[in-house]
């Protein structure tokens, strides 16, 4: 008889989307003719840049010639693609990769749902509070997190509060832990992390000998100087952390698929009789090798183009269209007086409600005051409610319209 992997039963089901579209669907029935703007967009908008199509057209050509056709790659991804980003992502900020530390994938959520099969299956983790849901169902799924309480909460699982006392930016476990998932830019909160808050993180897992696997999916929205893009610019990170890249909301990629995972080869773990430490690089060449069959040949060219003068140009005008979009959303919101974070160096905006009341009431409020929907802050955990998230990712006119909306509502 086969049996299921019952750890599958346990997780407990997202409805936060589809919450959102019942809602939004009961007040279409009762206004007919009102046009409803989302402010709640999760995916990118803009057309993919004409250096990446150009590329993708080449890459087409290849394949229907003899010469250029290319069937399976390397399953670590294309010499050509690792090159350019340890060139173009990591040797500007003065980190020195090689490029067998980069493992291309199919963008960034797959791995980060797979890496967790590198340390073994009773390791303690710690999440942040908000989170992307990724990050706990993933290790729901091999039975890492244990088992489910009342309040959605897992045993194995240490939850670190994000909240406006902290900016944000949890403060380390107060025991320790094996494994930390890190996010800045941050996702729902979009607030970013200083060097000297991410240098104690890689302390606290130097020292307590854990692994921090950091999502680094919104580096390019970052504007200020000072905010780090890669945890390796802090020293010792590379002992101790896995980085998960991106073309998605960099370049536009999300239906394109392509990203990369970075696994130093200083980063190793101990056997379970503690005799020995193992570097995880050669595991993950391993896993891969033997669960990854590559990315297509057409995404990898098309990855690459980004890092060419005109392809970078052309991805930092459509990030900069969405944070524009971001710092209108943060300028008009502060005027008229609501308390927003984030969208500074992210696209995403983490508005307090007004007066204290829920996520999901003023979730209402607004899509009935003024036909705007927002993404209550609740569904992204405990720590997020008394929020809701906003995201620059819409057509500029809508962005537009929908402040206006709120303007004159709340007048
Ligand atoms: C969008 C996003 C990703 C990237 O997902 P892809 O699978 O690469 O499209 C990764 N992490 C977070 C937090 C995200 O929001």
């Amino acid at each position: 008889m086969a049996l299921i992997n019952e750890h599958y039963l346990k997780l407990t089901k997202n409805y936060l989307f589809a919450d959102i579209a019942k809602r939004v669907n009961a007040f279409k029935v009762s206004h007919k003719n009102a046009k409803v703007i989302s402010l709640g967009i999760g995916d990118v908008t803009q057309p993919l840049c004409p250096a990446v199509i150009e590329a993708m057209h080449k890459a087409v050509e290849d394949m229907g010639t003899r010469d250029g056709f290319h069937g399976y790659g390397p399953e670590q991804g294309y010499p050509w693609l690792r090159e350019a980003i340890v060139k173009n992502d990591f040797l500007p900020r003065g980190i020195h990769l090689s490029p067998d530390e980069i493992f291309i994938n199919d963008g960034a959520k797959s791995d980060t749902g797979n890496i967790g099969d590198l340390v073994r299956w009773d390791n303690s983790m710690a999440v942040t509070d908000p989170i992307y849901p990724v990050y706990i169902d993933s290790n729901v799924m091999n039975g890492r997190a244990g088992v489910v309480n009342e309040q959605g909460e897992w045993s194995n699982v240490c939850y670190l509060p994000c909240s406006e006392q902290n900016k944000f930016v949890p403060s380390l476990p107060d025991h320790r832990v094996d494994m930390i998932y890190l996010c800045y830019p941050n996702n729902p909160t979009g607030m970013v992390i200083t060097k000297e808050e991410l240098r104690r993180w890689v302390n606290y897992a130097l020292k307590n000998d854990a692994i921090i696997f950091y999502d680094a999916a919104y580096h390019a929205y970052i504007q200020d100087e000072d905010i780090p893009h890669s945890i390796y610019e802090i020293k010792g990170a590379r002992k101790v952390a896995i980085e998960l890249h991106s073309y998605s909301k960099t370049a536009g990629f999300t239906g394109l698929r392509c990203g990369y995972t970075v696994v130093p080869k200083e980063l190793t773990a101990a056997t379970m009789d503690g005799k020995q430490r193992l570097p995880l690089n050669p595991m993950w060449l391993r896993r891969q090798s033997t669960k990854y069959n590559g990315t297509s040949y057409i995404s990898q060219r098309a990855a690459e183009a980004t890092y060419t003068p005109e392809g970078q140009q052309q991805v930092k005008e459509t990030i900069s269209y969405y944070m524009s979009n971001a710092h209108l959303m943060l300028e008009t919101l502060t005027r008229l007086g609501f308390t927003v974070y984030g969208g500074e160096n992210a696209p995403y905006l983490w508005m307090k409600t007004p007066n204290g009341i829920s996520s999901w009431q003023f979730f209402d409020q607004l899509l009935y005051g003024a036909q705007v929907v927002c993404t209550p802050g609740v569904g992204f955990g405990p720590s997020g409610e008394g929020f809701v998230r906003l995201t620059s990712f819409g057509y500029r006119e809508d962005c537009e319209e929908a402040l206006d909306r709120i303007s004159s509502w709340q007048h």
